[in-house]
């Protein structure tokens, strides 16, 4: 087996950090392939607990040599102060290689989310305002700037001026703030270049090597499938593409070496920032559900904002792995469940017109769907000591096997806590 890929199913969230720890322990390679530092990955292992948001997950491995691929939003702040914070906190030097490809977040991008979600105001899509969506627009505009830049002064001043020119008109005329300097920019950003050259490489040749001499490399998606641009919740999706597909572009790895891809799955479902969501709960209920939910409550590891929370929907999370071309998933914080007598799984939606599909549909038609559902029998007691599927009571059994045949893909894994030795294979 040479390339896994572990991706979300629903919308982020749903414990890849974890599995991608868990499984980095027989990996020679873990690659972070999408987005930036706008979602974050929790980790609980012998060091301690930790959000990675733009490290990959396998630094916690002196083995595992980690890698940020071509297609990421390398925020160099973000990435060095997350490198010092391992070293504070007793985790030897990771190995790190960051692709001389990949594009840099500029302060420019952070300042346009900013000031974008605050000219939006209550019709704001929720952003993390890390940078992304600007970053990812200037990457395809062809104004971005990629690392391999930062080494040469009188280029990079000018791909910034060329970058700057229409901001500047953006940032006087529609937001009526101070236009920005390109000298002040590029010698900001030369600094950067020193503080990353030892980690630069071209990793693309690295992982091709990797592949051919049969090595096992672990591609991490960020966020989930819902999220994609292309088929998730357009617009409240992100700007990059959260499927394994995207892996063979953004990590730079050849297509056919993706053997295997993990969807990772909730229990139940969480979801940040605006958008339709068919299964929200709303009041005591939700409040239950995210006071409990993953190892410290549904709040997000980059805003610290409550997660909004619902109940497992069979449809999304069908269409999710559908997209991901799961081979098999891994079902995460099934032991949050144990405090209901009763629990509900939507397995349809009833539509506008009347109608009742098991199938996903378009963003226009998703706000009127009405959930349908089918309850099963919870277990109430805690299962995170359990080690085994056959020592799981009979309800926990019951409703894996239940949602497996709903999404229709094997779960191969159950995860029963947030810490690295809290899950086993089915
Ligand atoms: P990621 O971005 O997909 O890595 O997910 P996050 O780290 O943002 O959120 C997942 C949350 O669930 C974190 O709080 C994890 O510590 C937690 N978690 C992961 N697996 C389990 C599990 O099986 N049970 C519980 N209770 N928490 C889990």
């Amino acid at each position: 087996m040479t390339v896994t890929a572990i991706v979300g199913a629903n919308w982020g969230d749903e414990g890849k950090g974890k599995m991608t720890d868990a499984l980095a322990a027989a990996s020679a390679y873990v690659v972070r392939y999408q987005g930036g530092s706008n979602a974050g990955h929790t980790i609980i292992n012998g060091y301690g607990k930790f959000a990675l948001h733009m490290l990959p997950s396998g630094v916690f491995y002196p083995h595992v040599t980690n890698v940020i691929g071509p297609g990421t939003a390398v925020d160099a702040d973000v990435l060095l102060r997350e490198l010092e914070e391992l070293q504070a906190r007793g985790v030897p030097q990771p190995k790190l290689v960051i692709s001389e490809r990949a594009q840099l977040v500029l302060s420019v991008h952070r300042l346009f989310d900013e000031l974008e979600e605050g000219r939006l105001k209550d019709r704001s899509f929720g952003s993390t305002k890390r940078g992304i969506a600007p970053f990812y627009a200037d990457k395809y505009a062809k104004l971005g700037v990629q690392a391999a830049d930062l080494f040469d002064r009188d280029r990079l001043r000018q791909r910034v001026e060329q970058s700057l020119a229409a901001k500047n008109i953006l940032l006087q005329h529609l937001y009526g703030t101070q236009p920005l300097d390109a000298a002040e920019l590029t010698d900001s950003l030369m600094t950067y270049g020193e503080k990353l050259r030892p980690y630069l490489a071209d990793t693309t040749s690295l992982l091709d090597e990797a592949i051919n001499k049969g090595e096992s490399i672990l591609v991490e998606g960020q966020l989930g499938a819902l999220r994609d641009p292309d088929h998730g919740i357009y617009p409240y999706s992100t700007s990059s593409s959260t499927l394994a597909g995207f892996a063979a572009i953004g990590a730079g790895v050849t297509a056919r070496a993706i053997e295997r891809v993990i969807a990772v799955v909730k229990a139940y479902s969480s979801c940040v920032g605006a958008g339709p969501f068919v299964t929200e709960l709303e009041g005591d209920e939700a409040e239950q559900l995210r006071r409990r939910g993953g190892d410290a409550g549904e709040y997000g590891v980059t805003t610290g904002r409550p997660r909004r929370v619902g109940w497992l929907d069979a449809v999304a999370t069908r269409y999710g792995c559908m997209l991901q071309g799961a081979t098999e998933v891994a079902l995460t914080n099934v032991d949050v469940l144990g405090y209901l007598a009763q629990i509900p799984v939507c397995i349809g939606y009833k539509l506008a017109d009347g109608s009742v599909t098991d199938r996903f549909p378009v963003t226009a038609k998703l706000g009127d769907a009405e959930p349908v559902w089918q309850v099963l029998p919870g277990w109430q007691c805690d299962i995170s000591g359990i080690e085994s599927f056959d020592e799981l009571p009979r309800e926990a059994q019951n409703y894996v096997r239940f949602v497996e045949a709903c999404i229709g893909v094997p779960i191969a894994t159950v995860s029963v806590g947030p810490r690295r030795e809290q899950l086993f294979r089915l």
